[in-house]
């Protein structure tokens, strides 16, 4: 448990202060970060990848619970803040470091990740995201673990309210576009909370939400990063007919007519078209 005094007084002990850059908005809401835990299911035993974990208030509870705890933390201070605190609490789960930035590329997880999550992260295995997501990662990392991870069955993550919004828009609305598309065909998502600025320290300029991904048992597709990749294409040209896009043809599925336009599709709809028009990888 930290409260707004007690973060403050960690980062002065070491000379440190928030940094706006890493999106460094600490949540000093215990009933938050219970309802975080608590949505996610995790007991003990189980294998929790923790992205940015600050100063520790989400890790402590982790823990807490006899979770195994692989957190990746890209500020060196209060990577050390961590491994120096940490072990000083006797808690009863286990902790691992992984300093550094939690993407290696554009839509990749860092290596060193995985390397440490071990068998939880391979087939059959399973792990569950647990995060405050820092604002610059939260996108590319959660469809890097949507779409080449199914090992990362659950996701309880706190994002910045409309990337909550674009993950679960329905067909029609403004945030309606890749990102929910693909996340609705893998996972179903239910929003925890709205998070509004005071529920941090320091109060961020947005807004942001709780948000419980759950990975579908079986995925409405078998191949997300091709739908991905066909949803960037047709909102590549959001206002243009299909047909226009895509060409004459006569094998449109699930009714969809060539005078639609991309926003006005289901999910299902844009899994079945991408099956019989979507490009081959490499292609784009
Ligand atoms: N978990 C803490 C909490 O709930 O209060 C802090 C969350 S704060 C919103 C985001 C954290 O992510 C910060 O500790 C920041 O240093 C870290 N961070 C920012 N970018 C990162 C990245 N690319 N990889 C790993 N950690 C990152």
């Amino acid at each position: 448990m930290q409260t707004a005094t007690q973060i403050k007084a960690l980062l002065a002990e070491r000379g440190l202060s928030p940094r706006h850059a890493l999106g460094q908005n600490f949540l000093i809401d215990q009933n938050l970060i219970r309802r975080l835990v608590d949505a996610s299911g995790v007991g003990p035993g189980d294998t929790v990848l923790e992205i940015g974990p600050g100063t520790g208030a989400l890790t402590e509870a982790l823990l807490a619970r006899s979770a195994r705890v692989v957190a990746c933390e890209l500020d060196p201070g209060l990577a050390t803040l961590l491994e120096e605190r940490l072990p000083t609490l006797s808690l009863p789960g286990s902790f691992d470091l992984v300093r550094g930035d939690c993407l290696a590329g554009a839509r990749t997880l860092n290596p060193e990740i995985l390397s440490k999550l071990g068998p939880a992260a391979g087939p059959g295995g399973r792990f569950a995201l647990v995060a405050n997501l820092p604002y610059a990662a939260g996108t590319p990392l959660l469809l890097a673990l949507l779409m080449d991870h199914p090992a990362c069955t659950v996701m309880a993550v706190t994002v910045q309210r409309e990337v909550a919004d674009r993950l679960s828009a329905r067909p029609g609305s403004k945030a309606y576009g890749t990102l929910g598309i693909v996340a609705q065909a893998v996972a179903e998502i239910e929003r925890i909370a709205v998070l509004p600025p005071e529920c941090f320290w320091p109060r961020p300029d947005v807004t942001s939400a709780m948000v419980l991904l759950r990975r579908r048992p079986v995925p409405l597709t078998a191949d997300a990063p091709a739908l991905a990749r066909f949803c960037q294409r047709l909102f590549a040209a959001r206002r243009k007919q299909l047909g226009s896009t895509l060409g004459r043809r006569d094998d449109w599925p699930l009714g969809i007519r060539p005078t639609q336009r991309p926003e006005e599709l289901s999910v299902p709809q844009f899994v079945a078209l991408c099956a019989v028009a979507g490009m081959k990888p490499g292609s784009d």
